[in-house]
Formats: structure tokens, C-alpha cells, sequence
């Protein structure tokens, strides 16, 4: 590949005076990976193409969404058709209550939902329910957590904040901060302390069940049965941000896989199918706070609008066992051949991964926590970035985010991210 990136620059340079740091969403800069953030303007299936003509195998998916690749066909056709029938209705519409029941059918913890435009909204909300219902202040967050950008979560917030080294946000008051209280993922032990030393004054407990955004890591052992058993315990409300791994994992997310009932989930990416799109839902009383049926307010001028719903539904209507299956062949082919290729290279790097989600740790230490995650070389995680990029494979630009497999993607393409591994790990 010639790694050419003249109109990249230029439009980086135009957008810089436009747009602050020439981006609507910091990562997307390579702050964490130095170089020239690519402009791209084309993507179809596991491909993906750049302003400069060059085309890369797609491995951030849009941060997740794309789960069936990029452009799936039946996925435009639902969305021209929706198009041509209204863009926006500001009305209640019959497409809202079919996402709405599939929904409620795929995911064991949700028996009412409400769908709004985003995930920052839906975890927003999610904790705007809690308090409400326990008339109490306070949150427990997780280091290395991301539970988008609203003020109560920005208190070390995983990926974006770590990769900028901003450990919570200018902008957010003190009394916001100070409202969230964070507790160690992987360690019952640091939130039995935080409900000790906050007594009947926390409102929700809210994880990533699997946290993908300090790069991929996992719930050890009993953890999350140990945080509902003591949330329970406490009357505190369990909220699974199940933003990133809600129809990931599985089509009922990772509350499925791990058999834990929250009380509220937030949903997002998947469920819009690539158009903007989330959903908080729960157990009925809780939602039923909700405006128009509750006090609790909540609303959006495009919520529900016909094209997201358009797109999820076509989306969702697509995945099904075999889908599953595939993206787990695809995803243990992957996982074998990068551990041969550190094995092959001498590298004690820990690969970690689960279905089709996954991250290469850049240290000898398995990562359970923020805490680990913050030993990776980050320097040479992003050598290793720039010779895959070079290479044609397009990984998130930062050591502190997932990767993602799509059923768009084929045996040929995962070959073709093994090779470049080996190469681009053999250069560092
Ligand atoms: N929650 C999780 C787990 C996420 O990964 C994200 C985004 O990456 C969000 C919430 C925020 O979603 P959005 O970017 O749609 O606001």
C-alpha cells in the first residue's frame, strides 16, 4: 500500500478552523496514535475507502453498529423505502412498536423500552430513572467505564478521557463529580466499600458487563452475579450499559450470556443498524416513571424517527444463530493467529477478546481493570497501529478500544489481518 494521505491533510487542516480539532468525535483525530486521521467516503461490507483512493479491511465497524458490515443491502433497501415515506414524523409511528417488540423479546431484562437518539441519552436517562425511583443522589461508576458523555459519567471515562490522559472533564461541576463515585472493575470488594461508606445514599450501580472501552475486558469469575446479589441486597438498581455489547455478544446481549437480570439496560449502536439511535428499558415500574406515563421527564424531537427505526429493524431482523456462529469462526481464527504470532515473535502481550469483539493489550499483564489497561506501551500500540493501517487494516486509533468483526467480513480477511499482525508486530 502506498499510504498516500495529501487530501487527508488538507481536509484536516480546513476542518481544524471548522470543526474543533477537525472532528466530531475525539478519537477519530489519532490523539492517541499521532499521524494524519484518515478522511474516508466510502464503505461497503468489510471494506472500507479513504479520500486518497485507499481502501482498508473495516475493523472499527463504526465503533460497533455495523455488525453486518458496511451498506448491507437489505439495510439501504429498508432505509430508502422508510426515506420515501418521511424523514421525520414527530409522531408516534407503527415502526417504533415493532423495534420496540423485538426488543423486549431478545433482551431477558427489558419489559418496556424507550427509545431515544443516542447512548449518552440512554445511560443519561437510565440514571435519571434510578434516581427518581430511589430518591437517592448517587452512582457507583467503574474505572475505565464509558458511559458517554453526559456530566455524571465523564469521571474516568475509559477510552476518549484515557487516550487524552483527561481524567474527568473540565466543565463537569464538582457536585456532578462528586456524585459518582467509582469502584474498580473485577473488584466486589471496592464497591462494598463505596455502599459502606455511602449508606442508603446510591441510586444505581452502572457497568459495561464487558467493558469495551478500556480495550476488551471481561467479567471474572462471579463478579457481576456478586454486584446483582449486593445491589439487590442494598435496594440499589443494576443498570448493564449494554450500548457496545447488546446484540454483539448475543441477540440478548451480555445479560444473556452471563444470566444476570438487571433492573435497566441502555442500548445504542446496533439497534440503529449505522443510523443514530438508542433505548433505555427495564423492569415496567421503573419505566413507567417515564413522561407521559411518570414525572420523570425524557423526550427528543427525532426519537423514534422512521429512518433508525428503518435501519435497526432490517438490522436486527438479520441476526440469527448462524450469524453468531460465523462471527465466532471468524473470531477464534483471528484470536489463534495473533497468539501464534506472539508466540512465533516472543511477545507477551495478552490478547483478549470476546465473540466478535477484541483488543491486543500491549503489556505482559492480563487486563482486568483500568488499572492494568494503564501499563499497555501506548507508544508502541500505536507503531504497531500505523504498519497495520499501512497494511490495509483498519483498527480503532487508540490501545484503549475494541475492535470488531462483521458477518461482512470473510476467512480471506481475517488471513489478511493475521499477516499484517505478524509483520507489524515484527517491525516494533
Ligand atoms: N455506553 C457505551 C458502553 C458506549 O460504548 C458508548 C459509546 O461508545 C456510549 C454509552 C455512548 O453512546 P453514544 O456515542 O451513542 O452517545
Amino acid at each position: 500500500m502506498n499510504n498516500i494521505t495529501i487530501q487527508s491533510e488538507q481536509l484536516l487542516l480546513t476542518a481544524a478552523e471548522l470543526i474543533p480539532g477537525g472532528v466530531n468525535s475525539p478519537v477519530r483525530a489519532f490523539g492517541g496514535v499521532g499521524g494524519t486521521p484518515r478522511f474516508m467516503y466510502k464503505a461497503f461490507g468489510s471494506r472500507i475507502w479513504d479520500v486518497d483512493g485507499q481502501e482498508y479491511i473495516d475493523f472499527i465497524g463504526s465503533w460497533g453498529p455495523a455488525i453486518l458490515g458496511h451498506a448491507d443491502p437489505d439495510v439501504v433497501q429498508a432505509l430508502a423505502r422508510a426515506a420515501a415515506d418521511g424523514l421525520s414524523f414527530g409522531a408516534a409511528s407503527p415502526g417504533e412498536i415493532k423495534l420496540a417488540q423485538k426488543i423486549i423479546k431478545l433482551m431477558p431484562g427489558i419489559e418496556m423500552v424507550r427509545l431515544v437518539n443516542s447512548g449518552t441519552e440512554a445511560t443519561m436517562t437510565a440514571v435519571r430513572i434510578a434516581r427518581a425511583w430511589t430518591r437517592r443522589n448517587k452512582i457507583i461508576k467503574f474505572a475505565g467505564c464509558y458511559h458517554g458523555h453526559a456530566d455524571s459519567f465523564l469521571v474516568q471515562a475509559g477510552s476518549g478521557a484515557m487516550t487524552l490522559g483527561i481524567p474527568t472533564s473540565p466543565g463537569v461541576t464538582p457536585a456532578a463529580a462528586s456524585d459518582t463515585l467509582i469502584a474498580q472493575f473485577n473488584s466486589i470488594d471496592s464497591v462494598k466499600e463505596l455502599m459502606a461508606a455511602n449508606p442508603d445514599q446510591i441510586a444505581a450501580v452502572i457497568i459495561e458487563p464487558v467493558v469495551g472501552n478500556s480495550g476488551v475486558i471481561l467479567p471474572q469469575n462471579d463478579f457481576l452475579q456478586e454486584l446483582r446479589d449486593l445491589t439487590t441486597q442494598h435496594d440499589v438498581l443494576l443498570i448493564f450499559d449494554e450500548v457496545m455489547t447488546g446484540f454483539r455478544l448475543s441477540s440478548g446481549g451480555a445479560q444473556e450470556v452471563y444470566g444476570i437480570d438487571p433492573d435497566l439496560t441502555t442500548l445504542g449502536k446496533i439497534i440503529g443498524g449505522g443510523m443514530p439511535v438508542g433505548a433505555v428499558g427495564g423492569k415496567k415500574p421503573l419505566m413507567k416513571l417515564l413522561a407521559p406515563s411518570g414525572p420523570v421527564y425524557q423526550a427528543g424531537t427525532l426519537s423514534g424517527n422512521p429512518l433508525s427505526i428503518a435501519s435497526g429493524l432490517a438490522t436486527l431482523n438479520k441476526l440469527n444463530d448462524s450469524l453468531y456462529d460465523y462471527l465466532e469462526k471468524l473470531a477464534a481464527k483471528l484470536e489463534a493467529g495473533i497468539q501464534s504470532n506472539l508466540t512465533a515473535l516472543s511477545l507477551e502481550f495478552n490478547y483478549q477478546r470476546i465473540g466478535s469483539m477484541g483488543c491486543l493489550f500491549f503489556t505482559d499483564r492480563p487486563v482486568l481493570n483500568q488499572i492494568d489497561a494503564s501499563t499497555c506501551d501506548t507508544k508502541r500500540f500505536a507503531r504497531y497501529f500505523h504498519a497495520m493501517l499501512d497494511s490495509g487494516i483498519c483498527l480503532p486509533p487508540s490501545q484503549f478500544e475494541a475492535f470488531f468483526i462483521s458477518a461482512a467480513h470473510s476467512e480471506e480477511d481475517i488471513v489478511r489481518f493475521v499477516e499484517a499482525n505478524y509483520l507489524s508486530l515484527k517491525k516494533l
